[in-house]
């Protein structure tokens, strides 16, 4: 494994099952609150951070779909649960005294600046935390697929991507005993191998611009820093 590249700005995508905890659905204080202490670590090393935020905690539109709602409209539904995990976050941020920003793909003025390419650079190079939300702002996309456009947008060094396991498996190692975790895949790989780490999509656009994905687990603190590092273990999408 190589030295741990020095990150000058990164994007971390934060699902919204990493912000539920324990429990079966919605957000846990607590756990928002962990993720707010990870960033702010990272974020007084130096490093410009900024986030896209799932919202599967709270609405899946291809689960709503699955149940009968038409899926263009779920995934609005879907978008808009994306946006109270960015206030949630925005709130935990601050309560630790960092300058945040959250940046909408569908507008709501009143409650956060519509996204603005230029804008977002701008508020990264003063040191905020820009959050964005409402994904793509298109349905039948991921916001993992939003995580890999912004990512390339603001022309991070990598895209982090905290999940619930320690990287990259050839199966779901909770499930799967046998299953072998990957130190290091090509983009090609984990379209092969159909690996179920983030949507085609997502892969795809990363694999375009080269930018590297960091698969991690998010469920310690601490790790997001740690991994910046280099240390404790990860997958590198390259
Ligand atoms: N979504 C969408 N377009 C996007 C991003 C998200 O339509 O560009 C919708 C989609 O319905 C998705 C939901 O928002 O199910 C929540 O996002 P996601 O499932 O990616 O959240 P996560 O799994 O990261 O919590």
């Amino acid at each position: 494994r190589e030295q741990s590249p020095s990150y000058k700005r990164v994007l971390l995508k934060v699902s919204g099952e990493a912000l539920m905890g324990n429990g079966p659905s919605g957000v846990d204080p607590v756990m928002v609150d962990m993720v707010a202490a990870d960033i702010a670590e990272v974020v007084a090393s130096g490093v410009e951070v900024c986030l896209v935020v799932g919202g599967g905690n709270i609405f899946r539109g291809l689960a709503a779909a699955a149940k009968g709602m038409d899926r263009a409209q779920g995934d609005y539904a879907g978008m808009l649960a994306t946006v109270i995990n960015a206030l949630m976050l925005q709130n935990a941020l601050e309560k630790r005294g960092m300058e945040t920003r959250v940046m909408t793909a569908i507008q709501m003025a009143s409650i956060a600046e519509p996204y603005i390419r230029r804008r977002a650079v701008r508020h990264m190079e003063k040191g905020r935390v820009v959050i964005f939300a409402a994904g793509t702002g298109n349905p039948f996309f991921t916001t993992d697929t939003a995580a890999a456009l912004r990512a390339n947008e603001m022309e991070c060094d990598a895209l982090f991507k905290g999940t619930q396991v320690d990287g990259v498996y050839s199966a779901d190692p909770r499930r799967n005993p046998d299953a072998q975790r990957y130190d290091q895949l090509t983009y090609l790989e984990v379209l092969a191998r159909d690996l179920n780490v983030m949507d085609a999509a997502a892969i795809s656009l990363a694999r375009e611009n080269r930018l590297p994905i960091v698969v991690f687990n998010m469920h310690a603190p601490g790790s997001f820093s740690a991994v910046m590092r280099g240390e404790g273990r990860f997958t590198r999408i390259i």
